[in-house]
């Protein structure tokens, strides 16, 4: 492509865009295609010769925009709500067009040294320790796994060298986290080949948070059984309601049994950059580990994952390998950080770049700002919904995740029946919402009941939105009723 061209289509791009951006709300909030509509339209081959960029943009338009579930949408309040802000959205632009591969320092030097600037700051505005690492991942659950494999490799029983398996000698090793953490711990115990019988799932109280002295007790019995515990995985923001695992209580368990303590804060990491949110990570601070993921409430386009390590010489242990090809000169060696040797990838994208623009743009205060508006937005419609007889809370809302219910009459022979018609009742009120296009809601189980979900969390949603959702949601309850 020609400089000409690529400023051309570059230029109309970026005012499309802000056209998209900008009138957000012409589009439904969730996609309105049935599967399949989409590839229908395309074509199953590659075309053999190259295509005019006026007709591919021309099929965006036409074709994969109508495909879009909008996570940019104001409306968007389901599983948790995310949103590209415009410095985020530049940063990742630029980093496509530098196109660097961090692998080695010298591959990005750029890219190695802004990271380690970047999550320095975040971790300051975290009010983390400075032992604390960082490194970027895409995801949590690849977080979470690098994190379980760093505890595994700090246990010192050989599994880089001798792997696990055929191995009489070596326990049954055992990792805890409560049973409203993330799918990502299953997985991860999945993937190091620890098998799920690894992991066991500890109870939580009334408000699903990890109770602490049953944590102690499983422990004790796996020692009394031969097992070999070596990580704990606490959760502050779990996916289902936000609630915050005890972790003070838990680092002392950590402490004493002398296990790996990882802090999923996947989702309220963010909170911490508020000062009088910072509570909510309180005890972090002794953990051995801590993810939290930007793109979900920081507001910076998807992907990029946090990684805090107090021990990362344990992590670069358990992963480090250079090839002779990779091999850099002695003039750098012991200088630099090569973050290749930070986990199973060789290739990075240079995702700190964004995350830096980020801070920069909105600085400490703005990003502090928006986070607490959330969390009253979300207080504001756990009050419409606390006043009301048709609805109930179904979990305390520590941050800007409310779960709740319609509990209007419901007849039925057994407490069963009405269970579930109560259900059903709710299933098909989010639906009826969510079909109306404009606000986009998720669902949960709570107690064996389901229960509605609402995540604010998007930069452009503001109170006419939660309004409008609380009106949507009585005029659907009156209809089917
Ligand atoms: N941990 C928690 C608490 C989450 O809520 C989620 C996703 O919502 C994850 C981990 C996984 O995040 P990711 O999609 O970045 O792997």
């Amino acid at each position: 492509m020609s400089a000409e061209d690529f400023r051309r289509y570059g230029h109309e791009i970026i005012d499309r865009l802000g056209d998209y951006l900008s009138q957000m709300e012409r589009y439904p909030v969730l996609a309105q295609v049935k599967p399949g509509e989409l590839r229908s339209q395309l074509p199953a081959s590659a075309p053999e010769r190259g295509e005019p960029m006026d007709s591919i943009l021309g099929d965006v338009e036409r074709l994969v925009l109508p495909a879009l579930t909008h996570w940019n949408h104001p409306g968007f309040f389901a599983y948790f709500s995310i949103s590209a802000s415009a410095p985020g959205i530049f940063g990742e632009l630029l980093a496509a067009a530098f196109n660097v591969n961090g692998m080695l320092w010298r591959t990005s030097p750029a890219s190695t040294e802004l990271e380690e600037v970047a999550l320095s700051w975040l971790r300051q505005m975290m009010g983390l320790p400075e032992a604390f690492e960082g490194i970027i991942y895409d995801t949590a659950s690849v977080s979470t796994m690098h994190a379980i494999a760093a505890a595994r490799e700090a246990l010192d029983v050989g599994v880089r060298e001798e792997g696990m398996s055929g191995r009489p000698n070596l326990p049954l090793l055992r990792v805890y986290a409560s049973e409203q953490a993330h799918s990502s711990v299953d997985k991860s115990v999945i993937t190091l080949g620890l098998g799920l019988r690894a992991l066991r799932k500890i109870p939580t109280d009334d408000e699903f948070r990890m109770d602490a002295a049953a944590l102690a007790a499983a422990i004790e019995e796996d020692r009394r059984e031969g097992f070999l515990p070596f990580c704990v995985v606490a959760t502050v923001g779990t996916t289902s309601t936000s609630s915050i695992d005890p972790v003070p209580a838990i680092a002392d368990i950590c402490e004493r049994e002398k296990l790996w303590l990882h802090v999923d804060a996947a989702y309220a990491g963010s909170a911490a950059v508020v000062p009088e949110l910072r509570y909510a990570i309180e005890g972090a601070e002794r953990a051995d580990s801590i993810v939290t993921n930007p793109h979900k409430w920081l507001f910076t386009p998807i992907d990029i994952s946090v990684l805090y390590c107090r021990r990362m010489d344990t992590l670069r242990r358990a992963f480090s390998l250079v090839a002779e090809y990779l091999r850099t000169s002695e003039g750098e060696a012991g200088e630099v950080h090569n973050q290749m040797d930070t986990g199973i990838q060789l290739g990075r994208r240079f995702r700190s770049l964004k995350l830096w623009m980020v801070m920069r743009y909105f600085g400490h205060e703005g990003l502090a700002a928006r986070i607490r508006e959330h969390c009253r937005l979300a207080r504001l419609f756990a009050s419409f919904v606390e006043e009301s007889t048709d609805w109930e809370l179904l979990a305390p809302v520590p941050f800007a995740l409310v779960c709740f219910r319609a509990r209007t009459r419901i007849e039925g022979e057994t407490d069963a029946e009405r269970a579930a018609r109560l259900d059903a009742l709710n299933e098909r009120l989010m639906n009826a919402v969510n079909a109306t296009g404009e606000v986009f809601l998720s669902h949960t189980r709570l107690h064996d009941a389901l229960a509605l979900r609402l995540a604010i969390g998007n930069i452009r949603t503001a109170e006419t939105h939660i309004r409008r959702t609380w009106q949507l949601l009585n005029e659907q309850l009156s209809k089917l009723d």
